[in-house]
């Protein structure tokens, strides 16, 4: 089929006749009010300048981090990587950053532009830009960042698959639902473009999160149905996996477009569930309480999951009684919602 057949195949929305977009909510309200790239690329024509500010850094030559600006001439197609390469080329020669593939296949092109985490291969250069390297792994560089911890993270997490049963031979068959997850995790190139935007790795060693990158490496295996491995401890003690808040961050910036928390930190966290339930209390408390209320109870889930540890923080609880965040008295007395038989169907269909 050629590229145009399959560019018509594209969906658009039907208002703006622009392509429809993944979720993702900063991106909401930007088309009414014309704030989309698209529609700032198109005041943007061959030659004019588009201003550049670089966050540059060099541990032997600078205490801090700092940016410095740059006057680029633009060309049609222009990339960030495109911007990047003139810089280096014609202004500033010392300037580093990584590159090998430029067509978002090896992944080492992350960074931040205008406080997204972007592929500079594959990201359009925009009239104003500020790019900054990836947060949450160290910079060796300007936007060349270190990815040794990752690597080494990810390693002490047994990313490879040990078999229950010898291998049959080439093919294996496998029917899709089998590989459904673990081929979505398969396609991930390793960029770190989530790790960087994750707002839990980013609080460090207030949690022992590792975070969305290493995850799916882990679930490439994990979610394979030949992986005979016990990797519940692991999810649990060593990735932390359920200090993950859920917030869809990582999946907003996936180059790889991979469903990082529903299609692969989820079905982990089920996994780890299902093999320890008896080692995740507040996972064990919040389930009773929907399964008996229908809704979550504020009160009852700190009681249930700390028991008498609460009797510890009695200053804690009375500052959250006076700001009305936990409410004894509905905890007490309050009844179930409406159309509990909903809830009570949905913990059948998932039991
Ligand atoms: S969903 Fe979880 S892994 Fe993804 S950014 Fe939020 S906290 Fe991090
Ligand atoms: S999951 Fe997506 S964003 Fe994260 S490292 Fe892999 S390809 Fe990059």
């Amino acid at each position: 089929m050629s590229s145009i057949a399959l560019a018509s195949k594209e969906k658009r929305n039907e208002r703006t006749d622009l392509p429809v977009r993944r979720r993702d909510a900063r991106r909401i309200g930007q088309v009414e009010n014309h704030d989309t790239l698209a529609a700032k690329l198109n005041n943007l024509k061959d030659g004019d300048t588009i201003s550049v500010r670089v966050k540059r850094f060099d541990s032997s030559r600078d205490a801090e981090a700092h940016f410095e600006s740059f006057a680029v001439p633009y060309s049609k197609w222009m990339r960030v990587l495109d911007v990047l390469i003139y810089i280096s080329d014609e202004l500033e020669s010392d300037l580093s950053y990584r590159w090998y593939c430029g067509s978002k296949m090896c992944g080492t092109c992350a960074m931040r532009v205008n406080g997204r985490e972007v592929l500079a291969c594959w990201a359009a250069a925009e009239p104003e830009m500020t790019i900054e390297p990836l947060r949450n792994v160290p910079v060796v560089r300007d936007l060349t960042v270190d990815r040794q911890p990752y690597e080494q993270l990810v390693l002490s997490l047994t990313p490879w698959l040990e078999r229950g049963s010898p291998y049959p031979g080439f093919p294996e068959p496998f029917t899709h639902k089998e590989m459904k997850l673990a081929s979505k995790a398969l396609d991930c190139i390793s960029c770190l473009a989530c790790y960087s935007a994750c707002p839990v790795v980013g609080l460090g060693d207030v949690t022992n999160f590792a975070g969305p990158a290493p995850l799916v490496q882990v679930g490439q295996m994990a979610l394979d149905r030949r992986d005979s491995m016990d990797r519940a401890r692991d999810l649990i003690e060593r990735a932390g996996i359920f200090s993950c808040v859920s917030c869809y961050r990582c999946e907003e910036v996936c180059p790889a477009e991979i469903p990082i928390v529903s299609g692969v930190i989820e079905p982990l966290k089920a996994l780890a569930y299902k093999r320890l339930p008896e080692e995740l209390p507040h996972q064990n408390a919040f389930l009773k309480i929907i399964r008996r209320r229908g809704r979550i109870d504020p009160s009852e889930l700190v009681m249930r999951a700390q028991g008498l540890l609460l009797l510890r923080s009695l200053g804690r609880a009375i500052r959250l009684l006076l700001r009305g965040k936990i409410d004894p008295i509905r905890t007490l007395f309050g009844r179930p919602i409406q159309d509990m038989g909903h809830i009570r169907r949905m913990f059948h269909f998932f039991k």
